[in-house]
């Protein structure tokens, strides 16, 4: 009974008389008013007034629940299936149960708390609760291994873009690109941009990772999954990255609801990973891509285990790896397995 009275007070944007509320669902005032109780105590915000009824207030509320996801959730299946946890070890983890237990594609494994967050090359995650986005989505692709790395890049690409389209965000960063060429790294230009492969920054600073685990047998992709870190309330981080770290929050000014966000992310990754489809590789949303590569154009340090090197990223090929020119002119395609890649002065 909650989740319907939810339903129908989310459908209205305007008050629902208490009598109503009874009418619909053939119970009791109190029955109705309880409803409205617990639906407060998970955290919506519902006004009641006299003579007028209830109204659910969505602006500044952060309910994080499946309910509230999958309601944010507008695509044809990804983020269709999807599983959420107030706290789990790790959301990849989880997926990758799923995926063995035969979960199909296009699912989703939200947490909102990790307490076992994994980076990329064995690296841990910051996961703490109540602030923060963590998911993994589930995709059983039929291409061959060796194009799903690219797949990483593809969801930087929507949540960059998500980012960059909440409300509110649009013109701050058509503003900001117009006041400064900058990328990134300026105060003010408080826009989502990507720092290749796969982390998103604001204002220069780090505030998504994301991890992409596969299952191959004979060949061909079990599963592929794509864990994604966003940091969007947080704001004390640890020290070893703290100088470069922040949250969607505290760099754009303005409140995000976590739920939403997340909508915006699947509806985004689902058109880029269909056109992704159509060719296996990133030529399709290349141009989007390169458009908000932080790097492009700049001077950048391959941290490559096998030595250290500079030059200027030009931008990306179709595989995804970076082109960076060196000095002596040679344009090296830098693939993301091993490397980290840094500008000359910090991190972007
Ligand atoms: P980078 O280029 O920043 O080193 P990466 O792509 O190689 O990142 P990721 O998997 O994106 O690696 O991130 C893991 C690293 O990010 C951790 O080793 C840590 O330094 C940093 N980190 C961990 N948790 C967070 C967080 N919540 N926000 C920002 N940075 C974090």
């Amino acid at each position: 009974m909650k989740n319907q009275i939810l339903e129908l007070l989310r459908k209205n944007a305007d008050y629902i008389s208490g009598q109503e509320l009874c009418e619909h669902f053939n119970v009791s005032r109190t029955a109705v008013w309880k409803a409205v109780e617990q639906l407060k105590k998970d955290g919506y915000i519902i006004e009641a007034v006299r003579n007028r009824g209830y109204r659910l207030v969505t602006n500044g509320s952060d309910v994080y629940n499946k309910a509230e996801i999958d309601a944010s959730i507008k695509t044809d299946y990804i983020g269709r299936n999807s599983f959420f946890y107030n706290i789990i070890g790790s959301t990849n983890t989880e997926a990758k149960r799923l995926a063995e237990e035969g979960a199909e594609s296009g699912t989703l494994v939200v947490a909102d708390r990790q307490t076992a967050g994994k980076g990329r090359r064995g690296r841990t995650w910051e996961s703490p609760e109540g602030t923060n986005i963590y998911f993994s989505l589930l995709l059983k692709p039929e291409f061959a291994p060796a194009q799903a790395p690219m797949l990483t890049l593809v969801m930087a690409l929507a949540v960059a873009e998500a980012l960059n389209k909440l409300p509110g965000t649009d013109t701050n960063a058509d503003a900001a690109d117009k006041s400064s060429d900058a990328k990134g790294d300026t105060a003010g230009d408080a826009k989502a941009r990507i720092k290749w492969p796969n982390d998103i920054v604001i204002n220069g600073k780090k505030v998504c990772g994301i991890l992409t685990e596969m299952s191959v047998e004979h060949d061909y992709i079990q599963y592929v999954v794509i864990g994604t870190g966003i940091n969007v309330k947080q704001q004390v981080f640890d020290a070893d990255y703290a100088a470069h770290a922040s949250s969607v929050e505290t760099e754009l000014g303005m409140f995000v609801s976590r739920s939403k966000l997340i909508g915006l992310i699947m509806e985004t990754f689902e058109k880029h990973y269909k056109e992704f489809e159509t060719t296996e590789n990133l030529s399709p949303v290349k141009a989007e891509y390169e458009e908000l590569l932080v790097n492009k154009g700049r001077e950048v340090c391959v941290l490559d285990p096998k030595g250290e090197y500079r030059g200027t990223a030009l931008g990306i090929n179709d595989s995804g790896e970076l082109l960076v020119k060196t000095d002596d002119n040679n344009v090296t395609e830098v693939y993301a397995g091993e490397v980290s890649v840094r500008g000359i002065y910090g991190y972007v």
